[in-house]
């Protein structure tokens, strides 16, 4: 089991996006396949699925909305890159990290003192689009946080290694036209043992992978402290 503890955290209320947004700004989002409205969004448009958020942003009086660590998604269905399946036990479809959806060009900030492990644009339909990765020490136990869909200027200065303090910022949000087609949005995760990844790491798993991919990204909000 994976406490704050472990992860050397002693607070539960880190900010990964601008101060400028309060916690209580922020709006939980429902993005499972259980979200009968969502049945008549088309998910596959990022204008449509922007506009759907927004509505509940406002509908909820947020103004930024968060959600979906192991929530079970049909949006991926519209990408070949989580596709690749032959039975459904395989489909990707269940989110690793935590969304939260604000405008392009908002501030990313390191959750924890850390390094540049590594970055990259990743470029597949529904992928990332630029994503850095910082390793955090804690003693002799390392992990990982991922930040995904940021805007390509974000990776022009940066080098592996660059060190960053808590709450600095590292980034900015990316548009849909460089994010991997969504409406924007920071995906971040915990990553416990980043294995020979570089730049990337899976997002979304299959049920068939799950019991691993659980273990392994434990859920953002022990730092976040959003839910
Ligand atoms: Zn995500």
């Amino acid at each position: 089991m994976i406490t704050a503890d472990l992860l050397g955290i002693e607070s539960r209320s880190i900010f990964v996006i601008d101060k400028a947004f309060a916690k209580k700004d922020y709006v939980p989002l429902d993005l499972s396949k259980d979200n009968k409205v969502l049945r008549s969004v088309d998910v596959a448009s990022s204008d449509k699925l922007g506009e759907y958020v927004n509505e509940q942003i406002q509908l909820k009086g947020g103004k930024i909305a968060f959600g979906g660590y192991l929530e079970t998604r049909n949006i991926y269905q519209r990408s070949a890159y989580f596709n690749q399946k032959t039975l459904p036990e395989d489909e990707r479809n269940i989110h690793l990290g935590v969304d939260i959806w604000v405008e392009a060009g908002t501030n990313v900030l390191a959750a924890l003192d850390g390094e540049v492990h590594s970055f990259n644009n990743n470029l597949n339909h529904g992928d990332y689009g630029p994503t850095i990765i910082l390793k955090h020490s804690q003693g002799d136990f390392c992990y990982y946080t991922l930040y995904g869909h940021l805007s390509e200027e974000s990776l022009l200065e940066l080098k592996i290694g660059k060190r960053f303090k808590q709450g600095e910022a590292i980034a900015q949000l990316g548009s849909s036209e460089v994010n991997g087609d969504y409406p924007p949005h920071l995906h971040f995760q915990i990553i416990l043992d980043i294995e020979n990844y570089l730049g990337d790491y899976p997002g979304v798993s299959s049920l068939k992978t799950l019991e691993f991919y659980k273990k392994n990204c434990p859920d953002p909000n022990l730092l976040l402290g959003l839910t």
